[in-house]
């Protein structure tokens, strides 16, 4: 039995009355501590803990507004990483919750809202559903959320991710995508997945390559006001434009270079060869 299976099967007991119920952690202490990215919402501060059946010290809680992830590299997907890397994280859970705020509320009852603080609409980028994460349903924003750390080359392809939803009545978790199926299709060269980590570490690799000139020119989209991206794919995409971007302010190629060829596995030699002139 997988650590999330004896998780649910713990809040299954909990949410039938069996107020004891808890995952036997003596058996999973290979896959523990979790790193958890909720909501903000404090109907979870007491609820969520005690829904999960796990001691406190087994659990690297995250929060931010809905749970969102903007992008493979955004500062959510940063702590994840250190989650991972510095405090020993195993595996990763996106928990969303039923009756969502963040979901609930409408662009213009959020300009509203932030015009009664003193906020300036011309200081807001254009798009507020796509900068603060609005979403339509809280299992569509899980999915999101879940893709994107999959896509994320901050994580490793062993770190499960998990996505679930609670729901705040009765505490019941739903499990939405099963990490250690991801985990498995990861593997296999031909899935969507693993090809997009591979793109994904390519990029992050030849960035690391990159003087630091170049990268202070460089804007990830999460940065770009008003710019943002959707899923892995669209960061990819975004990527291969901050690369045309940096072959702009190199300059134009050496006389008699060929052009780069405009699918995306070409990202990594564009890139390396911007680099080259740069260093030139
Ligand atoms: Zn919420």
């Amino acid at each position: 039995m997988h650590l999330f299976e004896a998780i649910v099967a713990a809040n299954r007991r909990r949410v039938a009355g069996e107020k004891s119920a808890s995952v036997p952690v003596a058996e999973f202490g290979a896959a523990l501590p979790i790193a958890a990215l909720t909501c903000i919402d404090v109907r979870l501060n007491h609820l969520l803990p005690d829904m999960l059946g796990l001691p406190e010290e087994q659990f690297i809680w995250l929060r931010n507004a809905g749970n969102i992830v903007t992008g493979p590299v955004s500062s959510t997907m940063r702590s994840l990483a250190m989650a991972c890397a510095i405090k020993g994280a195993r595996e990763i859970a996106i928990i969303g919750h039923s009756d969502c705020l963040v979901g609930k509320t409408t662009a213009m009852q959020l300009l509203d809202r932030l015009a009664a603080l003193g906020v300036e609409r011309r200081r807001l980028p254009e798009n507020l559903v796509e900068y603060f994460g609005l979403f339509g349903t809280e299992r569509q924003n899980v999915l999101k959320a879940v893709d994107f750390v999959r896509a994320s080359p901050l994580i490793g392809a062993r770190v499960p991710v998990h996505g679930l939803v609670i729901d705040l009545k009765s505490g019941q978790l739903e499990w939405l995508v099963n990490g250690y199926q991801g985990f498995q299709s990861v593997a296999r060269p031909v899935s969507k997945v693993g090809r997009m980590l591979q793109k994904a570490d390519d990029t992050l690799e030849t960035l690391g390559q990159i003087g630091s000139l170049a990268v202070g020119e460089l804007k990830f989209p999460e940065t770009k006001i008003g710019e943002i991206v959707q899923t892995g794919h669209d960061w990819v995409h975004k990527a291969e434009q901050a690369a045309t971007v940096i072959e702009d302010k190199v300059g134009p190629k050496p006389a008699g270079a060929s052009d780069p060829p405009p699918l995306l596995p070409s990202l990594a030699d564009r890139l390396k060869a911007a680099t080259r002139r740069t260093q030139k």
